[in-house]
């Protein structure tokens, strides 16, 4: 395996290159094909610290880094912010230093506001901390590690044997509700796109905004030009049946009440007549396609109960375990990159 990895951070998957994303779903399906019976440990970050920094909720995504991290051998310390000293007012660059100076070399850090982690990278770096920070959900802006289990979850659905980027090419995918307030919908454009599948974004216009059609074309700074030669398109969809029409795969979106109270539709009865995943919803799409949602879900709202309990259709369970070995793929390679 060529290990040509260079990124120092993970912020944002718009800085990927397709030989990046390769990379990581090649390492991922090694980590996972590691047998469960006997030592699941792999020695590869041994005597390192990796810190998760948890400023907002987190189920999923915390854990699966904590153990993913200790699937390599690292230590790991948690911060939770409700017994920490940030009850006390110390800033949240302080808590990151403290953290850095007990010897944390990779940092996980999640925050309600976007481009904290970059924030924390950038002033980390600039006071000569030798530390890689991976962003595990900021604001609206970037969820990376989410949107890379995806693209695992549904390269192995596709290609359960050879879970590449080419597993997705040409595929249609729809990507449907609260895309305003969604970090893992923004960096599924990213990902998807990257690996030349089409986007069809679907929802009602309060919480998708015309101007998501050209999210692609609005690179961030310091990717210009796009180290991604041809990605595939997005199309924006208000009628799901529309939207849904010969897709290979749905992921849908947790409503996301939390950030968008004065917005959101008050009655979810009638979100979920409307936008809801649901049997004969999926008549529309290419027969079996599967549902994806990245948790925690507001059950008979995105998506009905039943479907939840089949796991040959909705993926949501496979994508809870794929989380494990994409985390282990980043800390493995961004601790890589911090030796170089
Ligand atoms: N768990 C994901 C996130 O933190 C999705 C969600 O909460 O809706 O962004």
């Amino acid at each position: 395996m060529n290990n040509h990895w260079s990124h120092r951070h993970l912020l944002d998957l718009a800085v990927l290159t397709q030989q990046d994303f390769e990379l990581v779903l090649e390492l991922a399906e090694r980590f996972r094909a590691i047998p469960s019976q006997g030592p699941r440990r792999l020695p590869a970050l041994q005597g390192r610290l990796v810190a998760t920094l948890f400023f907002e909720t987190s189920t999923r995504t915390r854990n699966s880094f904590e153990i993913a991290a200790r699937r390599l051998s690292a230590d790991v310390a948690s911060f939770a912010p409700a017994s920490s000293a940030l009850m006390k007012g110390e800033s949240l660059l302080d808590t990151a230093l403290t953290y850095a100076a007990m010897g944390a070399e990779l940092l996980v850090v999640r925050h309600g506001s976007s481009g904290v982690p970059g924030a924390v990278a950038r002033d980390l770096e600039a006071m000569g901390h030798r530390v890689a920070v991976l962003n595990a959900g900021d604001g609206l802006h970037s969820h990376p590690s989410q949107a890379l289990l995806d693209l695992f979850t549904l390269a192995r659905h596709f290609a359960p044997r050879q879970p590449t980027m080419q597993a997705l090419a040409g595929r249609t995918i729809a990507i449907v509700g609260d895309i305003l307030h969604s970090r893992v919908a923004r960096s599924n454009l990213w990902a998807l796109s990257a690996a030349g599948a089409t986007i069809h974004l679907c929802g009602p216009s309060a919480l998708l905004p015309g101007c998501f059609a050209d999210f692609l074309a609005a690179m961030p700074p310091g990717c210009n030009p796009d180290p991604i030669p041809h990605r595939g398109a997005v199309h924006l969809f208000r009628n799901l049946d529309e939207a849904l029409t010969d897709v290979d795969a749905v992921i849908t979106l947790r409503l996301q009440k939390e950030r968008a109270q004065r917005h959101l539709l008050t009655n979810l009865e009638d979100y979920h007549r409307a936008y809801g995943i649901t049997h004969a919803r999926l008549e529309r799409c290419r027969a079996g396609a599967p549902v994806l949602h990245p948790g925690p879900v507001n059950r008979d709202v995105e998506l009905s109960s039943r479907l939840l309990a089949e796991p040959q259709r909705c993926l949501v369970n496979r994508q809870v375990s794929h989380g494990i070995p994409i985390r282990m793929a980043l800390l493995y390679l961004l601790a890589t990159t911090l030796e170089r």
